[in-house]
This record gives structure tokens, sequence and C-alpha cells, in this order.
């Protein structure tokens, strides 16, 4: 037992292991599965094996960086999804006293209090000018 559990830590030495892109497929990988026992589908069971097979290969991947680089990556677009959410989950709470528009010099995204008619707005990025037409 001993002999096994050495060959066994000795095995995942050096391991990549388990990081944020490994839990998001894990959730992947459950959503296929309860979507092929509803619908049996054999794409969706290639699929599921297609993620189980990359989970796999992650988990016990021995080139630490290239997993590394993969994850920044899944987090950048994640991090990025999260702020579009969230700014659409404000905007639709502000409808009422709020407008956004966008900077057509720099595309930032502001915010300004809803007033009916034309109005000139400075931009707190760049600091130029534009015009905002409210209705
Ligand atoms: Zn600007």
């Amino acid at each position: 037992m001993n002999n096994f559990k050495y060959k066994l830590a000795n095995f995942f030495q050096g391991r990549y292991g388990v990081d944020e892109l490994y839990k998001f497929l894990l959730i992947v990988f459950i959503i296929i599965w309860i979507l092929n026992m509803i619908f049996r589908n054999p794409f969706l069971y290639l699929l599921w094996i297609l993620v189980c097979v990359v989970m796999i290969y992650r988990l016990i991947s021995k080139d630490v960086y290239k997993r590394q680089k993969e994850n920044i990556k899944y987090l950048e677009i994640r991090d990025k999804l999260k702020g579009k959410i969230k700014l659409q989950k404000r905007k639709w709470k502000d409808r009422k006293t709020y407008i956004y528009r966008k900077c057509p010099n720099c595309k930032v995204e502001i915010r300004l209090p809803k007033k009916k008619g034309k109005h000139i707005c400075t931009c707190p990025n760049c600091k130029r000018d534009f015009n905002v037409r409210c209705r």
C-alpha cells in the first residue's frame, strides 16, 4: 500500500493540477453530461468525451508554463464578460435616470443624467467635448 501511495505521489509530482479553467471545464462537463442524458445525442457525447480528455490532459500535463498561459487567457475572457454583464445590469437599473453614451474620441462609455434635448458633454477620460442628444 505504501508503495502505491509513493508511486501515486511520484506520478503527480510536477503535474499542473487544478486551476480556474479546469473548474470551468468541470461545469461544462457536468452540463453536457446532463444534456446528453436528456437528449441522447451522439454529438453531445463526443463533445463530452472531448471536454473530459482536455480536462485530464491539462490536469496531468507537465508543461506548467503553457497551462498557466491558457488559464490567464481564460481569466481575461471571463473578466471581460463579467464586466460587460455588470455594465448591462447597471444600464438596466439606471434606465430611468441616466443614459449611457460612448465617447466618439476614446470610445469610453460615459453615464450621463437623463435630460431631454441636445447637450454638450465633456469626456472625463480624454477631456474632449461632444454632442449628446437625449429623447
Ligand atoms: Zn473620451
